[in-house]
């Protein structure tokens, strides 16, 4: 039986297809799915500055500013000279033994996505109030929050550019940046440099797909160990808001490598693992709202991610899926002379299961099997001999039928 001409024509335009097909790389996907139409329909919704203007920001500067937790600053200024405020958010308390650690916040890149605002004003109300949850969080970290990142765009109403009409978020590999642009570098880079790096920064934006969800950045343009951080972080930010933000995977980027022009690629290309940075896209749609509930879900998500984790916290919230795998201790290993010594790893179990707890190194290949078999409730020590190890960046992963938890674990010399 002959195959038939058109089959054999179809096969080799394939063939030709997947030869041409690689060389062109295909565009990141807009993450915030911007629709001029529904935008333009939005703005008439919401009235003027799509419902808070430069001037609204002002006045609750002065009302945050009454709050003896936060410190108010100017950065720097916009195209049109407006201010780009920072709210510096923690205790008034001394810090103890630990160095505090640092998230960073900033929204309205794109004015008309204006609901990641109330999502970020929510952040900000809960962590100025006097909940116990709030005042650990304060003690804890620091958290510097922008509210109002591109206020000329806000104030002239455009959907999602400055006053020069250039889109901040993917102009962070321009030459030179736009004067907001450099304004966030620079508050980042100096941020980065000091002994309390950021550790979690957000970037709050609002989705016309409808939908709450973080925008994950594949293997292909981070590493295997960032991926399973990323899903740490975001399994645990929507186990605080069930059925409210969909799962890790729904929309996922830097599919073909890493892009150079967004603030989370600044991050990546600079910083690698160390910063869990990521966009938070809300719902920019009319059935936007539970602003309150995703910001809850956002602190105990990043206050898990950081190991905010004490009696208060436990006893507010219960176990999400049972499983609580701690930062390793002494954390960096220190491996030089005398000063050897085993590391400790914990982790806890709400009910009976089945684990293995895996050390990886940087390349994802597994180095140890710390703990493996049918483990009862409760606290479990691990106690690991790392002398054998190499300088750098491990991770160890918690793995059961629940779930999984990873962390990091550096070891220096
Ligand atoms: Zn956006």
């Amino acid at each position: 039986m002959s195959i038939p001409r058109i089959l054999i024509l179809s096969v080799w335009m394939s063939l030709a297809l997947s030869l041409i097909v690689p060389t062109l790389r295909a565009d990141e996907p807009d993450k915030c799915g911007y629709d001029a139409a529904l935008s333009k329909q939005m703005l008439l919704d919401l009235g003027p500055h799509w419902g808070y203007s430069y001037d609204s920001l002002l006045i609750d500067l002065k009302r945050w500013q009454q709050s003896p937790y936060v410190t108010i600053d100017s950065l720097g200024a916009s195209v049109q000279n407006r201010a780009i405020w920072q709210l510096t958010i923690t205790s008034d308390l001394p810090v103890g033994d630990s160095l505090r650690q640092t998230v960073f916040l900033h929204a309205r890149t794109h004015p008309g996505e204006v609901q990641a605002w109330w999502v970020t004003n929510e952040i900000i109300n809960f962590l100025l109030s006097e909940d116990p949850f709030a005042a650990l969080l304060r003690e804890r970290c620091t958290f510097y929050i922008i509210p109002m990142y591109n206020p000329d765009g806000v104030e002239l109403e455009y959907p999602r550019e400055n006053a020069h009409g250039v889109d901040l978020e993917s102009n962070w590999s321009a030459n030179p940046v736009e004067p907001e642009v450099a304004v966030l570098r620079g508050r980042f880079s100096e941020l980065m440099m000091s002994s309390a790096p950021i550790e979690v920064a957000l970037n709050m934006h609002s989705s016309i797909r409808c939908k709450r969800y973080f925008v994950y950045h594949d293997e292909a343009g981070t590493s295997y160990q960032y991926t399973l951080l990323e899903q740490d972080f975001i399994n645990g930010v929507r186990s605080y808001f069930p059925g409210g933000i969909e799962p890790w995977n729904y929309f996922v980027s830097w599919k073909s490598g890493t892009p150079n022009y967004y603030p989370e690629s600044w991050f990546w290309l600079n910083f690698q693992e160390a910063v869990m940075a990521l966009t938070y896209e809300d719902m920019n749609c009319s059935s936007a709202g539970k602003y309150d509930s995703t910001a809850f879900a956002l602190l105990h998500g990043i206050a898990d991610y950081l190991d905010v984790v004490t009696t208060i916290a436990v006893d507010r919230q219960p176990f999400r899926d049972g499983l609580e795998l701690q930062q390793s201790y002494p954390n960096p290993v220190q491996l030089s002379g005398a000063n050897r010594q085993a590391t400790i790893i914990q982790y806890s179990l709400e009910k009976p299961a089945p684990v293995r707890l895996v050390l990886y190194d940087v390349l994802g290949r597994r180095i140890a099997v710390l703990d493996e078999g049918y483990r009862n409730r409760g606290v479990h020590r691990i106690f690991y001999n790392a002398n054998n190890l190499a300088e750098g960046v491990y991770f160890y992963r918690l793995e059961t039928v629940q779930g999984t938890r990873t962390r990091k674990l550096l070891i220096v010399r």
